[in-house]
Protein backbone atom coordinates (compact mmCIF):
# COMPACT_ATOMS: atom_id res chain seq x y z
CA UNK A 1 0.00 0.00 0.00
CA UNK A 2 1.67 3.62 -0.45
CA UNK A 3 -0.24 6.81 0.43
CA UNK A 4 -0.69 8.07 -3.10
CA UNK A 5 -4.41 10.13 -2.98
CA UNK A 6 -6.44 12.57 -5.37
CA UNK A 7 -7.70 15.32 -2.96
CA UNK A 8 -11.08 16.79 -4.05
CA UNK A 9 -12.10 20.33 -3.67
CA UNK A 10 -15.90 20.85 -4.36
CA UNK A 11 -19.05 22.05 -2.58
CA UNK A 12 -21.12 19.59 -0.64
CA UNK A 13 -23.91 18.69 -2.07
CA UNK A 14 -25.76 16.26 0.62
CA UNK A 15 -28.13 14.38 -2.06
CA UNK A 16 -24.61 12.39 -3.13
CA UNK A 17 -25.22 13.04 -6.36
CA UNK A 18 -22.89 15.66 -7.56
CA UNK A 19 -19.79 17.82 -5.18
CA UNK A 20 -17.75 16.20 -2.57
CA UNK A 21 -19.54 13.06 -1.68
CA UNK A 22 -20.04 11.99 -5.38
CA UNK A 23 -16.30 13.09 -6.33
CA UNK A 24 -14.98 11.19 -4.00
CA UNK A 25 -17.05 7.90 -4.12
CA UNK A 26 -16.23 7.83 -7.93
CA UNK A 27 -12.56 8.13 -7.30
CA UNK A 28 -12.63 5.43 -4.87
CA UNK A 29 -14.55 3.44 -6.49
CA UNK A 30 -11.56 3.76 -9.34
CA UNK A 31 -9.26 2.12 -6.83
CA UNK A 32 -7.64 5.77 -5.82
CA UNK A 33 -7.78 6.93 -2.63
CA UNK A 34 -9.40 10.08 -2.04
CA UNK A 35 -9.41 12.66 0.56
CA UNK A 36 -11.60 15.89 0.01
CA UNK A 37 -12.11 19.51 1.46
CA UNK A 38 -15.46 21.10 1.10
CA UNK A 39 -15.27 24.89 -0.21
CA UNK A 40 -18.61 25.64 0.20
CA UNK A 41 -21.76 23.66 2.07
CA UNK A 42 -25.42 23.47 0.20
CA UNK A 43 -28.66 22.51 1.01
CA UNK A 44 -30.26 21.09 -1.97
CA UNK A 45 -32.89 18.49 -3.47
CA UNK A 46 -32.03 16.55 -6.32
CA UNK A 47 -33.59 19.52 -8.25
CA UNK A 48 -32.69 22.63 -6.24
CA UNK A 49 -30.04 24.40 -4.46
CA UNK A 50 -32.18 25.93 -1.67
CA UNK A 51 -29.16 27.90 -0.07
CA UNK A 52 -25.31 27.64 0.33
CA UNK A 53 -22.87 28.58 3.04
CA UNK A 54 -19.28 29.66 2.98
CA UNK A 55 -16.76 27.94 4.80
CA UNK A 56 -14.12 29.83 6.77
CA UNK A 57 -11.14 30.60 4.58
CA UNK A 58 -8.55 29.72 7.53
CA UNK A 59 -10.38 26.77 7.98
CA UNK A 60 -10.22 25.62 4.50
CA UNK A 61 -6.70 26.50 4.36
CA UNK A 62 -5.69 24.40 7.73
CA UNK A 63 -7.44 21.31 6.18
CA UNK A 64 -5.89 21.59 2.42
CA UNK A 65 -2.17 21.40 4.86
CA UNK A 66 -3.37 18.80 6.91
CA UNK A 67 -4.24 16.85 3.98
CA UNK A 68 -1.40 17.47 2.34
CA UNK A 69 0.77 16.21 5.93
CA UNK A 70 -1.10 13.22 5.53
CA UNK A 71 -0.91 11.85 1.86
CA UNK A 72 1.22 12.30 -1.28
CA UNK A 73 -1.01 14.27 -3.42
CA UNK A 74 -0.51 13.14 -7.14
CA UNK A 75 -3.95 14.91 -8.24
CA UNK A 76 -6.38 17.63 -7.61
CA UNK A 77 -9.96 17.76 -8.59
CA UNK A 78 -11.72 21.17 -8.32
CA UNK A 79 -15.32 21.55 -8.74
CA UNK A 80 -17.39 24.13 -7.28
CA UNK A 81 -15.38 26.90 -5.64
CA UNK A 82 -18.24 29.50 -4.07
CA UNK A 83 -16.47 32.59 -2.63
CA UNK A 84 -13.42 34.30 -3.57
CA UNK A 85 -11.44 33.80 -0.41
CA UNK A 86 -11.41 29.72 -1.35
CA UNK A 87 -10.20 30.29 -4.75
CA UNK A 88 -6.95 32.00 -3.45
CA UNK A 89 -6.75 29.73 -0.54
CA UNK A 90 -6.68 26.99 -3.66
CA UNK A 91 -4.43 28.70 -5.98
CA UNK A 92 -1.72 29.29 -2.98
CA UNK A 93 -1.92 25.53 -2.56
CA UNK A 94 -1.69 24.62 -6.38
CA UNK A 95 1.35 27.20 -6.53
CA UNK A 96 3.25 25.74 -3.74
CA UNK A 97 2.56 21.94 -4.01
CA UNK A 98 2.46 21.73 -7.70
CA UNK A 99 0.78 18.35 -8.15
CA UNK A 100 1.43 16.57 -11.34
CA UNK A 101 -2.40 16.84 -11.99
CA UNK A 102 -5.05 18.91 -11.63
CA UNK A 103 -8.46 18.47 -13.07
CA UNK A 104 -10.94 21.82 -12.89
CA UNK A 105 -14.73 21.18 -13.37
CA UNK A 106 -15.86 24.97 -13.43
CA UNK A 107 -18.92 24.42 -12.21
CA UNK A 108 -20.40 28.46 -12.15
CA UNK A 109 -24.47 27.28 -12.00
CA UNK A 110 -26.32 24.53 -11.18
CA UNK A 111 -28.26 22.87 -14.15
CA UNK A 112 -31.45 24.55 -12.58
CA UNK A 113 -29.64 28.08 -13.02
CA UNK A 114 -28.48 28.69 -9.66
CA UNK A 115 -25.17 30.94 -9.44
CA UNK A 116 -22.39 27.74 -7.74
CA UNK A 117 -20.01 30.85 -7.23
CA UNK A 118 -19.39 34.55 -6.19
CA UNK A 119 -18.37 37.17 -8.62
CA UNK A 120 -15.21 37.98 -6.93
CA UNK A 121 -14.32 33.89 -7.05
CA UNK A 122 -15.07 33.60 -10.83
CA UNK A 123 -12.71 36.98 -11.39
CA UNK A 124 -10.01 34.91 -9.41
CA UNK A 125 -10.64 31.74 -11.27
CA UNK A 126 -8.21 33.28 -14.11
CA UNK A 127 -5.41 32.65 -11.78
CA UNK A 128 -6.32 28.77 -11.46
CA UNK A 129 -6.91 28.19 -14.75
CA UNK A 130 -2.73 27.96 -15.80
CA UNK A 131 -1.75 25.66 -12.93
CA UNK A 132 -4.80 22.80 -14.03
CA UNK A 133 -3.97 20.53 -16.59
CA UNK A 134 -7.10 19.40 -17.80
CA UNK A 135 -10.23 21.85 -17.43
CA UNK A 136 -13.39 19.96 -18.57
CA UNK A 137 -15.89 23.00 -19.38
CA UNK A 138 -19.62 23.11 -20.88
CA UNK A 139 -20.46 25.40 -23.78
CA UNK A 140 -22.00 27.80 -21.44
CA UNK A 141 -18.71 27.87 -19.04
CA UNK A 142 -16.21 27.74 -21.84
CA UNK A 143 -17.66 31.28 -23.46
CA UNK A 144 -17.85 33.09 -19.64
CA UNK A 145 -13.98 31.25 -18.92
CA UNK A 146 -12.59 32.61 -22.34
CA UNK A 147 -14.13 36.32 -21.10
CA UNK A 148 -12.13 36.12 -18.41
CA UNK A 149 -8.97 35.75 -20.53
CA UNK A 150 -10.16 38.63 -23.20
CA UNK A 151 -11.10 35.74 -25.53
CA UNK A 152 -14.58 36.09 -27.51
CA UNK A 153 -16.19 34.52 -30.37
CA UNK A 154 -19.09 31.93 -31.01
CA UNK A 155 -16.98 29.09 -32.54
CA UNK A 156 -16.84 26.62 -30.39
CA UNK A 157 -13.17 25.26 -31.98
CA UNK A 158 -11.69 28.39 -31.85
CA UNK A 159 -12.58 29.18 -28.42
CA UNK A 160 -11.08 26.20 -27.08
CA UNK A 161 -8.10 26.14 -29.11
CA UNK A 162 -7.07 29.49 -27.72
CA UNK A 163 -8.34 29.50 -24.54
CA UNK A 164 -6.25 26.19 -24.38
CA UNK A 165 -2.93 27.95 -26.27
CA UNK A 166 -3.52 31.10 -23.88
CA UNK A 167 -3.74 29.41 -20.97
CA UNK A 168 -1.26 26.33 -21.49
CA UNK A 169 -3.95 23.76 -20.43
CA UNK A 170 -5.61 20.89 -22.36
CA UNK A 171 -9.08 22.15 -22.85
CA UNK A 172 -12.17 19.12 -22.88
CA UNK A 173 -15.47 21.02 -24.35
CA UNK A 174 -18.25 18.56 -22.60
CA UNK A 175 -21.92 17.82 -24.01
CA UNK A 176 -21.45 18.72 -27.67
CA UNK A 177 -23.80 20.37 -29.55
CA UNK A 178 -27.65 19.70 -28.71
CA UNK A 179 -27.86 17.16 -31.53
CA UNK A 180 -24.39 15.62 -30.43
CA UNK A 181 -25.20 14.75 -27.00
CA UNK A 182 -22.66 12.83 -25.25
CA UNK A 183 -20.04 13.93 -28.05
CA UNK A 184 -16.75 15.95 -26.39
CA UNK A 185 -13.67 17.85 -27.63
CA UNK A 186 -10.04 17.77 -26.22
CA UNK A 187 -8.02 20.31 -27.39
CA UNK A 188 -4.55 19.13 -26.40
CA UNK A 189 -1.15 20.09 -27.65
CA UNK A 190 -2.47 22.23 -30.65
CA UNK A 191 -4.93 19.29 -31.48
CA UNK A 192 -8.31 18.20 -31.20
CA UNK A 193 -9.65 15.04 -30.47
CA UNK A 194 -13.60 14.21 -30.59
CA UNK A 195 -14.31 11.56 -28.27
CA UNK A 196 -18.35 10.00 -29.61
CA UNK A 197 -20.20 8.84 -26.92
CA UNK A 198 -23.81 7.41 -26.24
CA UNK A 199 -26.41 9.86 -25.10
CA UNK A 200 -28.22 8.07 -22.46
CA UNK A 201 -31.36 9.27 -22.36
CA UNK A 202 -32.84 7.57 -19.21
CA UNK A 203 -33.45 11.36 -17.98
CA UNK A 204 -32.14 14.65 -16.64
CA UNK A 205 -29.35 13.34 -14.61
CA UNK A 206 -27.81 15.17 -11.61
CA UNK A 207 -23.58 15.41 -11.48
CA UNK A 208 -22.33 14.23 -14.70
CA UNK A 209 -19.77 17.02 -14.95
CA UNK A 210 -18.81 16.46 -11.67
CA UNK A 211 -18.36 12.28 -12.07
CA UNK A 212 -16.38 12.80 -15.99
CA UNK A 213 -13.88 14.94 -13.96
CA UNK A 214 -13.41 12.60 -11.11
CA UNK A 215 -12.83 9.63 -13.54
CA UNK A 216 -10.78 11.73 -15.78
CA UNK A 217 -8.68 12.25 -12.84
CA UNK A 218 -8.61 8.76 -11.01
CA UNK A 219 -7.75 7.35 -14.64
CA UNK A 220 -4.88 10.39 -14.85
CA UNK A 221 -3.19 9.38 -11.35
CA UNK A 222 -3.43 5.14 -12.17
CA UNK A 223 -1.08 6.33 -14.97
CA UNK A 224 -2.85 6.37 -18.64
CA UNK A 225 -2.59 9.15 -20.93
CA UNK A 226 -4.98 12.15 -21.01
CA UNK A 227 -6.90 10.99 -23.94
CA UNK A 228 -7.00 6.79 -22.87
CA UNK A 229 -7.83 8.68 -19.14
CA UNK A 230 -11.05 10.71 -21.61
CA UNK A 231 -11.92 7.42 -23.45
CA UNK A 232 -12.07 4.68 -20.02
CA UNK A 233 -13.72 7.59 -18.26
CA UNK A 234 -16.51 7.91 -20.51
CA UNK A 235 -17.22 4.54 -20.58
CA UNK A 236 -17.58 4.06 -16.96
CA UNK A 237 -19.88 7.64 -17.10
CA UNK A 238 -21.97 5.52 -19.21
CA UNK A 239 -22.10 2.49 -17.05
CA UNK A 240 -23.22 5.05 -13.93
CA UNK A 241 -25.92 6.43 -16.14
CA UNK A 242 -27.30 3.30 -16.93
CA UNK A 243 -27.89 1.77 -13.57
CA UNK A 244 -29.10 5.12 -12.35
CA UNK A 245 -32.43 5.62 -10.61
CA UNK A 246 -35.24 8.33 -9.92
CA UNK A 247 -35.31 10.11 -7.30
CA UNK A 248 -38.76 10.67 -4.90
CA UNK A 249 -38.34 14.44 -6.90
CA UNK A 250 -37.78 13.04 -10.05
CA UNK A 251 -34.00 13.84 -10.48
CA UNK A 252 -31.64 11.29 -11.84
CA UNK A 253 -28.78 9.62 -9.93
CA UNK A 254 -26.68 7.87 -11.03
CA UNK A 255 -25.71 4.06 -9.97
CA UNK A 256 -22.38 3.32 -8.46
N1 LIG B 1 -23.94 21.18 -6.01
C1 LIG B 1 -22.65 20.99 -6.16
C2 LIG B 1 -21.79 20.98 -4.93
C3 LIG B 1 -22.10 20.79 -7.42
O1 LIG B 1 -20.79 20.62 -7.57
C4 LIG B 1 -22.96 20.80 -8.56
C5 LIG B 1 -22.46 20.59 -9.91
O2 LIG B 1 -21.32 20.42 -10.18
C6 LIG B 1 -24.31 21.01 -8.36
C7 LIG B 1 -24.76 21.20 -7.08
C8 LIG B 1 -25.27 21.06 -9.49
O3 LIG B 1 -25.34 19.87 -10.13
P1 LIG B 1 -26.38 19.72 -11.32
O4 LIG B 1 -26.02 20.78 -12.29
O5 LIG B 1 -26.13 18.36 -11.83
O6 LIG B 1 -27.73 19.91 -10.71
Amino acid sequence: MTSIAALVLSGLDPTGGAGLLADVSIIKGEKVHAAGVPTALTVQTGKKVVSTRRIPRNFFRDSLLAQNDTFSIRGVKIGMVGSAGIVQEIYRFLRDLSPQWVVLDPVLFSSYGTPLISDGGLKLLKKIVPLCSLITPNWLELKILSSLFGIGGKKKDLLCRTLSEVSGTSVLLTGGQEKERGTDYLFHRGGMITFSGKAVRKGNFHGTGCALSSLILANLIKGHEIEKSIEVSKRKLEKHLLSGFRSSDGRWFMGG
